[in-house]
């Protein structure tokens, strides 16, 4: 019962999601497809007020804290990135299958569905997709109004 209730709740949270993602869409758009890849699932970022997470120590306060993330272990460090973001640990995730799969999905948490989602803030910012992912930010114009 319990498990028909989630199924039931996250397909309206994704209907609810692509709608806002229609609604408050910006100037970009997402085009592309996923790979499968996985490199998402292991490539994580987490931030706090105080910026992007770049030691062991915090992230081992925010688990105490929250026990979210606990379901996250360390897969590297940024590096030759954008300055905003090098020395930031990366994060993998513990569902995610040596196949690619998650081990969750219809169960997976709402970020995760709603990844990635189309932010402008972050790409004013210089956020980008990975490297290799399928999906690309886009600039919703067409070719007439920029002849205007
Ligand atoms: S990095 Fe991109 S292509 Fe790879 S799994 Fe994630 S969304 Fe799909
Ligand atoms: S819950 Fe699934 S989709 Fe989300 S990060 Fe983990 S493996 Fe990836």
């Amino acid at each position: 019962m319990n498990k028909v209730f989630k199924v039931v709740k996250n397909f309206f949270e994704d209907f609810i999601l692509d709608f806002k993602n229609k609604l408050f869409s910006s100037k970009y758009v997402l085009k592309g497809k996923c790979k499968k890849c996985g490199a998402c699932c292991r490539n994580i970022l987490f931030s706090t007020q105080a910026g992007y997470v770049k030691s062991i120590d915090v992230f081992n306060e925010m688990r105490k804290k929250h026990r979210y993330y606990r379901n996250f272990r360390v897969s590297g460090v940024v590096s030759e990135k954008q300055d905003f973001q090098n020395g930031a640990l990366t994060f993998e995730c513990k569902f995610i299958s040596k196949n690619n799969k998650c081990l969750i999905y219809p169960f997976r948490p709402l970020f995760c569905r709603d990844y990635p989602s189309v932010r402008q803030d972050l790409i004013y910012n210089g956020v980008t997709m990975l490297d290799n992912c399928g999906f690309y930010f886009d600039v919703d114009k067409k070719f007439s109004e920029y002849l205007n």
